[in-house]
């Protein structure tokens, strides 16, 4: 059987259904999965270890049997963590069937056949009775159904439902309760996700701004969670203008209510300044004493918590609807409103309750401007990154003339407006969003072309030849840093419009790459061995397996700002592109040698692309610089680069003798926009 994948195919810019072998899906699952990162998770599998004896001990002595529900079982670690805490017996529920098989090997693997038994199903379909999946109800429920947001991967509906049918009223939970905090911030960084801000033109006929429109004053955004490393985010970049407070609990060992509901605290501010972000993560407390308490806080609330780093729970950042100014002292009501997967914040004027109360609306946020549909959180930082932006102003000005025709190939791009004010004399762009050229006055000025480049005609462009070819290049369909080569196959495909001296900008890319050593991201593709006493090497095995499914190991999407590593050789620069010519026919390939300069494991190479916008002027999408000499790296922040691991150092805890070169053999195919790569340590 044959299943179809949605991909981007990066010669055409376009979402194609490619046929994949029916394992292929489930492969990418487990290859990119977080299991290993949370099996890695010393923290979090101690602490559920200690909560779990702790909940059969109570139960026991009750002088009860121990029988445990554990939802989402995945490998079966909380259910063997449970029988070994000496629980009569246990109900390890998994729905996703590759990780049932899995948990089957694992438990009969460390011996716990008789005590755990595995059933391959969603928890909703769990039947209890005689006949039942279950025989009986649980009085200890186990989990560990949580994202970052604590709530997006269904934790709630799954808990009612539990409560519902598959425990016993007055069941012990591990964790019994999970916290969710919340912070106020100004952060101009982080606001910069968000909103765009206005862009200053020095034009010859005087200064221009573009503008956002005016729908995007209270636009509540998009629902969709902005999770990351806070952790990374300098103190300078953000400015706190609250005390942590306690948002709301939920109880795992009551019923639990999944119905869309809010929340409200009230703050008062410890400083005056420009509210704009909810930052906010959870707890869980194992036990109901709340001694075995595990956070995601920062590391300015708890000193500790980068010395336990994890990948598969990390902290929120939520996006007030429009900036509020607020007062040293003066309280305010911050409100958390939640349908069953996600949450969203409003902040409030401490006006009367009951006033309060009736603004209290809890439909999910839906984006009314359309930037936020258009434009990604980095996509929107990438946009008022001011020092980009000028440096594309300074380069258009170098080749924009005044009977300049112009055409722009890039997703959402404002490269057409600062063509217009440069002065250009005709520009064209593909697809945007009508609302911003209103709010610029620009639906006159700019044609947008309602087809894809490879469609263009000569009426299009009202009969002109484009002297001018543009891009960022950006397309919202890339995953990796090389698959805005898109702007190389567009501009081939758009050849016969251009004029014969035509210029493009940017003149030509190159993909550069390094060797580098991870602080932490190395643990996401490094095997577990054993977890707390129990072998797990099935995952292991499993994730290797998937990781060579296809018959080259493919790069992986970062966003390394969120992920410190240290160089380890000099940046290279491998290939280059050149958009002044078309796409060649033939592959485009590498052999080198890179030396390794500083003592390090070489964790993997990091690979990323500059564009030459003009003979002088680049703009990186990787490193910005190597900090010091330990070779700590600075990455764009707007950008993810690309990632290939070396397993064979990875894999091999004690590494006696370091290499001292890595060898590289990469191919850039013409015909599908990929590239493969090998490496030799
Ligand atoms: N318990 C394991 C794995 C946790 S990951 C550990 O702590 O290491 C969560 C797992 O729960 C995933 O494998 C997911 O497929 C599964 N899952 C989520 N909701 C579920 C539900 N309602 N019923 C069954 N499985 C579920």
């Amino acid at each position: 059987m044959k299943t179809f994948c949605g991909r981007a195919n990066p010669t055409t810019g376009a979402m194609e259904w490619l046929e994949e072998d029916e394992n292929y899906d489930y492969h990418q699952e487990i290859a990119r999965s977080r299991y290993a990162d949370m099996l890695h998770d010393k923290d979090r599998n101690v602490k559920y270890y200690q909560g779990i004896r702790a909940a059969v001990s109570r139960v026991k002595e009750r002088g009860e049997k121990a029988i445990v529900l554990d939802i989402g079982t995945g490998t079966g670690l909380l259910s063997m963590m449970a029988a070994s805490a000496g629980a009569d017996f246990c109900y390890a529920v998994e729905v996703f069937k590759p990780m049932a098989n899995a948990a089957v090997k694992i438990v009969e693997k460390n011996g716990f056949c008789g005590k755990i038994k595995v059933i391959n199903k969603h928890s909703t379909e769990v039947t209890v009775g005689p006949d039942g999946d279950m025989q009986c109800r649980a009085n200890i429920l186990v989990t560990e159904l949580f994202d970052t947001e604590l709530i997006g991967e269904g934790a709630l509906p799954t808990y009612e439902h539990a409560h519902k049918y598959l425990v016993q009223e007055g069941c012990e939970a591990v964790p019994h309760r999970a916290t969710v905090y919340v912070q106020l911030v100004e952060s101009k960084r982080m606001w910069s996700w968000n909103k765009l801000f206005p862009v200053h033109v020095e034009a010859e006929d005087g200064e221009k701004i573009i503008v956002s429109p005016s729908e995007m004053e209270n636009c509540p955004g998009v629902p969709s969670v902005c999770d990351i490393q806070l952790n990374q985010m300098p103190s300078s970049d953000f400015t706190i203008l609250s005390d942590v407070v306690t948002m709301f609990s939920v109880d795992f060992s009551k019923p639990v209510r999944s119905a869309s509901t809010y929340y409200r605290a009230q703050l008062e501010p410890v400083k005056s300044g420009k509210a704009q972000i909810v930052l906010s993560w959870w707890d869980i407390d194992m036990d109901p004493s709340g001694m075995i308490n595990c956070t995601m806080a920062p590391y300015w609330v708890k000193s500790t918590s980068a010395f336990q780093w994890r990948d598969h729970w990390m902290q929120c950042v939520y996006f007030l609807p429009n900036e509020e100014p607020v007062l040293q002292g003066e309280k305010v009501y911050l409100t958390a409103c939640r349908d069953e997967y996600s949450l969203w914040y409003k902040l409030q004027k401490a006006r009367g309750e009951e006033e309060n109360k009736a603004d209290v609306r809890v439909e999910s946020p839906v984006c009314r401007c359309q930037a936020h549909l258009l434009w990604n959180r980095p996509r929107f930082g990438e946009l008022n990154d001011q020092n980009r932006t000028r440096q594309y102003i300074e380069s258009l000005m170098k080749v924009l003339k005044t009977d300049s025709v112009c055409l722009c190939i890039s997703d959402g791009s404002l490269l057409p407006v600062l063509a217009h004010y440069l002065g250009a004399k005709q520009v064209h762009c593909f697809f945007f969003f009508f609302k911003f050229f209103k709010a610029n006055h620009l639906e006159d000025k700019i044609k947008i072309i309602e087809a894809r480049p490879e469609l263009l005609t000569s009426s299009h462009l009202e009969d002109k030849k484009v002297s001018v070819l543009v891009g960022e290049p950006f397309f919202t369909t890339s995953l990796l840093p090389w698959h805005n080569l898109y702007f190389w196959y567009a501009r081939t495909a758009v050849t016969s419009h251009l004029t014969n001296n035509v210029t493009v900008l940017p003149q030509s890319a190159s993909l550069h790459m390094m060797i580098v050593e991870f602080q932490d991201l190395w643990r996401i593709r490094s095997p577990c061995g054993t977890c707390e006493g129990f072998d797990v090497q099935t995952m292991d095995d499993m994730i290797k397996n998937s990781l060579n499914f296809r018959e080259s190991k493919e790069a992986e999407p970062h966003p390394l700002w969120e992920y410190p590593c240290k160089s380890l050789s000099d940046p290279q620069e491998v290939l280059t592109f050149d958009f002044r010519k078309t796409v060649p026919q033939q592959c485009l390939s590498t052999e080198g040698s890179v030396n390794l300069s500083r003592k390090g494991k070489s964790h993997g190479a990091v690979l990323w692309m500059e564009y030459h916008l003009t003979a002088d002027i680049s703009v990186s999408t990787g490193l910005i610089q190597i900090s010091n000499e330990k070779g700590n790296c600075e990455w764009n922040p707007h950008c993810k680069q690309a990632v290939y691991f070396f397993s064979s150092v990875i894999e091999s805890e004690t590494l006696s003798d370091l290499p001292s070169a890595v060898t590289y053999a990469i191919n850039f195919n013409t015909k599908t926009g990929e590239i493969a790569m090998d490496f030799q340590l």
